[in-house]
């Protein structure tokens, strides 16, 4: 059910509806939209009496929902959720893209201080690096974790990069709420329903990964798992999924991205690295990906790639990066978007008018 409040409803009002369906024991959730708020209701297990609410000052009408996602729908809110981030210009989902770049995993403050250089030098303004990598053998590096989150937390601290950073369970999840901007779900966890719903809870945007073989609607649901919970802030990415297709480590599913933009208000980015896995892939995936109207990408970049921890192949050098750059800050414009100004351009911008005032 969702209750569609008139254009001019007062805040009060908005406020008495949700009441109202707290007390019939249900969940409300409010969603301000540019025209109009409109309030999904969840936790029923049969559909709501309408007839009260109908009545209720404000109320323009009240809809059932025949999809079985509600707060991802654009029917719940027609225009796109804009990500906004405290003390930074950062967002995730408005007419500017946001780049996110750094290695897989985070080896040691050197490595991660080099990367994080480079990436907001060429103009990105998130950093992304596992503390807590998910991988398919045990034997294999499973990231530094808290003393990786502490890493990140200090690059952001040097670069003003926003961090973006995995969890794979409960207790992990608890850190990265904690230290980072950004709390990611890999795609192996997409629909781990009991960590889908701890995302849920916590305070910072969740940057959800589609799983290896996730149809859209299961992807809109994990989101909806998220939402259900009260946290609004979810990014939806694009990372490939396993085909027949041997000449590449995912196949990319570029139309996804208009498909989910069909459907949801919810931003969605994409990942050229995974759902590549092949260095000299990843730039043209970059390009299409932002021409496709992806509203952002991640990207693995290493300094010595060769020496990697994990995911070295699909790692882009920082030269590499850089041009990456270029080229989709063109696409971007063609397409009336633009890529905003770095976090350390931004940095160097504001030391400079410092230093001249
Ligand atoms: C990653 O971002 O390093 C990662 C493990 O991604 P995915 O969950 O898409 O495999
Ligand atoms: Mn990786």
């Amino acid at each position: 059910m969702l209750v569609v409040m008139q254009a001019q409803a007062t805040e009060e009002q908005v406020r008495a509806v949700c009441q109202k369906i707290e007390a019939l024991g249900y969940r409300a959730h409010s969603m301000p939209g540019a025209q109009r708020t409109a309030i999904g209701i969840t936790g029923n297990k049969a559909e709501v009496e309408s007839g009260s609410l109908e009545e209720m000052p404000g109320v323009q009408e009240v809809i059932r929902v025949t999809k079985p996602y509600k707060l991802v729908s654009r029917d719940t809110k027609p225009d796109n959720t804009v990500i906004k981030f405290p003390n930074s210009s950062a967002s995730i989902g408005g007419p500017g893209l946001a780049i996110i770049a750094g290695p897989c995993g985070i080896e040691s403050r050197d490595q991660a201080f080099t990367i994080a250089e480079r990436v907001a030098r060429a103009g990105a303004q998130f950093f992304r690096g596992g503390a807590y990598k998910p991988r398919t053998s045990p034997y294999s590096f499973q990231g530094l974790g808290e003393e990786g989150l502490k890493i990140m937390a200090e690059v952001r601290d040097r670069f003003g990069l926003l961090i973006v950073t995995e969890a794979v369970d409960y207790e992990s999840l608890e850190l990265v709420d904690q230290y980072a901007d950004v709390i990611q779900i890999g795609a192996r966890n997409m629909q781990n329903f009991s960590l889908l719903k701890r995302a849920g809870r916590a305070r910072k945007p969740v940057l959800l990964k589609r799983g290896i073989s996730a149809m859209l609607e299961e992807f809109l649901m994990a989101a909806e798992y998220i939402m259900s919970e009260g946290n609004y802030n979810v990014v939806l990415c694009e990372r490939g999924v396993r085909t027949f297709a041997d000449h590449t480590r995912n196949t990319l599913d570029l139309s996804i991205v208009p498909a989910v933009q069909r459907l949801s208000h919810l931003p969605i980015i994409v990942d050229p690295s995974h759902g590549t896995g092949k260095r000299n892939k990843v730039t043209p995936l970059s390009r299409a990906a932002v021409a496709v109207g992806a509203d952002g990408l991640i990207v693995e970049v290493h300094h010595d790639p060769d020496r990697a921890l994990s995911d070295g192949m699909q790692s882009l050098y920082p030269d590499q990066f850089d041009a990456l750059m270029v080229q989709v800050r063109q696409i971007a414009a063609v397409l009336g978007r633009s890529i905003p100004k770095g976090a350390e351009a931004a940095t160097l911008a504001t030391t400079s008018t410092q230093s001249t005032s």
